[in-house]
């Protein structure tokens, strides 16, 4: 099993029915994520990056196409086999942080461990690692409303990062955060993805988040409509 992992979608569509209507979330999108690349998916909101996120978590099924993890085709396993591979291998960074609110900052980051089977001395020795890492030392004890919305992103990237994932996917992690806070949560993806290897799907709607990739892959109504390698990437 390869520590750090790609990511191919192969002519992927996603078509909802709402009502009588039908909804193309994503229309025929190609795209492949090496291993190790930073990769922000920028598009309106509207413009299918949720969907896009929620296929390669294996949350949702595409209606056609293929979405390839690891070069495994998500289809192709089965529903405990999907759930492990997204427990272990795969981190999930949300808008709205999705933490528990009566669990202290530790016990938030140490829970996908513990589902794990984990023991609880041992996940909360991760998670506390996880925690300091992203410079929340002084804040293990705290509940989620008692902390800033950059510092419950910051734990949610730590929980997310806990189980050391070989990609971690990130949807708008800055769309609920203050420009400061979201410099500060930008930052610590960057620095985290450099520093342990994995590889990283953002999706956002915020040019100015889309600038810490390596790639920046444009979609609008369902469709890839330009794909850039940044400087970043040219000089590394
Ligand atoms: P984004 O994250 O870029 O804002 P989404 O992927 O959430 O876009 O949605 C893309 C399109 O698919 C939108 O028109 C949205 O209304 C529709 N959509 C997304 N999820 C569902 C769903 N579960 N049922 C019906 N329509 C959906
Ligand atoms: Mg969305």
């Amino acid at each position: 099993m390869e520590r750090v992992i790609s990511v191919a979608l192969e002519g992927v569509s996603k078509t909802f029915h709402r009502g009588g209507e039908e909804v193309c979330a994503l229309d025929g999108v190609t795209l492949a994520v090496p291993a190790g690349q930073f990769c922000v998916v920028m598009g309106p909101s509207g413009s299918g990056k949720s969907t896009l996120l929620h296929l390669v978590a294996g949350i949702d099924a595409p209606t056609a196409g293929r979405v390839r993890v690891d070069g495994r085709d998500l289809a192709t396993l089965s529903d405990d086999e999907r759930t492990l591979m997204r427990r272990r291998r795969i981190g999930l960074v949300f808008q709205f942080f999705n933490l528990l609110p009566t669990l202290s900052a530790l016990e938030n980051a140490s829970l996908p461990l513990q589902l794990d089977g984990v023991r609880r001395a041992e996940a909360e020795r991760r998670a506390r690692a996880s925690l300091v890492e992203l410079g929340l030392a002084e804040r293990l004890e705290h509940r989620p409303h008692q902390l800033s919305g950059g510092q419950m992103q910051r734990v949610a990237i730590a929980r997310a990062l806990v189980s050391a994932p070989a990609l971690l996917l990130a949807d708008e992690p800055t769309g609920n955060l203050d420009s400061h806070s979201g410099e500060d949560v930008l930052r610590l993806l960057r620095e985290t993805a450099t520093a342990r290897g994995h590889t990283v799907l953002m999706v956002t709607h915020d040019e100015h988040a889309a600038r810490i990739g390596d790639r920046i892959v444009r979609l609008q109504d369902g469709r890839i409509v330009s794909d850039l390698s940044t400087a970043r990437s040219a000089s590394a």
